[in-house]
């Protein structure tokens, strides 16, 4: 494997992981920057190689097994290996819906993306990341997976009405990170989960308070954590989340 750090940043074309992309690329890494559309892909690495990041395109839909499967091959191919997985994609499933009246679409939209999406890609990376002296995992959750804050009477982070799709598939995929960093307990591999803020992005019709910049800021200390650094936690830029 080769000394540049390697990092692969999924829905890395716009956002706060075309930003976790940039932070990475300027501390001299070498950035993969997984996107499903061709287009924006491409747009986003001749971005970042503008901005003097070694940035490379990777095909990936986290929704495919096929394509993530294709996605670790080309990181293999062009980087030779890999040390940090950022799993940034997400979606909202749609509109805020209550449980009662919830389209089921949307629920299954959610957890496809933002949790299995998740396990997909992380289990297929595993085997390269295994090589890597100083693995580390980043899942991008949110705040409002929280259940002590959506549980709570006020929530001064929520992005928007605590709704039955987007909501629990962060929960979903808080408990997920915590199970992986079980398993992974006596590797190297430091896994931890990140919540960027309320960040104006597409995600939200730019309605958040923060850039990008400053939302990707925490997935970039968990990327760069030190070896007796934190597996198993949840972290914003004050600190650690409540699960
Ligand atoms: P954006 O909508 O700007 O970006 C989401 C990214 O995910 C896009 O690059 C999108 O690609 C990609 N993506 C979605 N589905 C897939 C898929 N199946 N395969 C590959 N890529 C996919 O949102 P944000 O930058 O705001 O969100 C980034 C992460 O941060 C998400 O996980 C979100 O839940 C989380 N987050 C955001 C908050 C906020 O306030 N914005 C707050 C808390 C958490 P494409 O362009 O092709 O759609």
């Amino acid at each position: 494997m080769s000394q540049t750090t390697i990092a692969l940043v999924t829905g890395a074309n716009k956002g706060i992981g075309y930003e976790i992309a940039a932070g990475l690329g300027a501390l001299g890494w070498s950035v993969g920057v997984g996107a499903r559309n061709d287009a924006r892909r491409e747009a986003a690495v001749e971005k970042l190689r503008a901005a003097g990041v070694d940035a490379f395109g990777v095909p990936l839909d986290v929704t495919d097994d096929t394509s993530v499967a294709a996605a670790a091959r080309l990181v293999e191919k062009r980087a030779g290996g890999l040390d940090v997985l950022v799993n940034n994609a997400g979606v909202t499933g749609g509109v805020p819906q209550e449980p009662t009246t919830v389209n089921l679409a949307a629920v299954r939209t959610a957890v496809e993306t933002n949790v299995i999406g998740v396990i997909r890609v992380t289990n297929a990376m595993l085997p390269l990341l295994r090589r890597s002296t100083s693995p580390r995992i980043v899942n991008m959750s949110s705040g409002v997976g929280s259940l002590a804050r959506q549980s709570g009477s006020t929530d001064e982070l929520a992005t928007g009405p605590l709704a039955v799709a987007y909501a629990p598939s962060k929960t979903f995929l808080n408990a997920v990170t915590v199970q992986y960093a079980k398993e992974l307990r006596d590797t190297n591999i430091l896994i931890n989960v990140a919540c960027p803020g309320f960040v104006a992005t597409d995600l939200n019709g730019f309605r958040g308070v923060r850039t990008p910049e400053q939302g990707a800021a925490i997935a970039v200390r968990l990327a760069t954590l030190p070896d007796d650094g934190p597996t198993g936690g949840f972290f914003e830029d004050a600190g650690v989340v409540p699960w």
